[in-house]
């Protein structure tokens, strides 16, 4: 399996932490979550996704494969809406840009113009 290079990282570590069991109600939250956005979005890409993961991911929000699988963290499920859009348009716009190059972060702006100052919020 190929190294993604795109990690979404929480670099402070105040990721909001649950219970065992309320992992897989979360979980389902965030991939109903990531299905409804990622449609929705993609109606103004047109990237052709591949698979979807959700993980129990402590680290990251999200990260993307060479293959175009994308995978979040259940915690997507936990964020204000505008958060979690933004980490599926992140991830969705790596099937675009394999990188963070400028011209990727056009096409992140084209869903989230103002997706520095959420990128901030997200660090906490
Ligand atoms: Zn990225």
């Amino acid at each position: 399996m190929r190294r993604a290079p795109c990690s979404l990282a929480c670099e402070n570590g105040q990721m909001p932490r649950r219970s065992r069991r309320d992992y897989a109600k979360y979980k389902e939250a965030a991939r109903a979550l990531a299905h409804a956005r990622l449609a929705h979005f993609n109606q103004a890409y047109g990237f052709a996704i591949g698979r979807v993961a959700i993980r129990n991911q402590k680290t990251r929000w999200g990260s993307c494969s060479k293959r175009g699988n994308l995978n979040f963290s259940y915690r997507i499920a936990l964020l204000p809406p505008v958060l979690a859009d933004y980490v599926i348009v992140h991830e969705l716009c790596h099937l675009g840009e394999f990188n963070h190059s400028p011209a990727f972060w056009a096409l992140v702006a084209r869903a989230c113009p103002d997706h520095r100052a959420l990128r901030r919020a997200l660090r906490g």
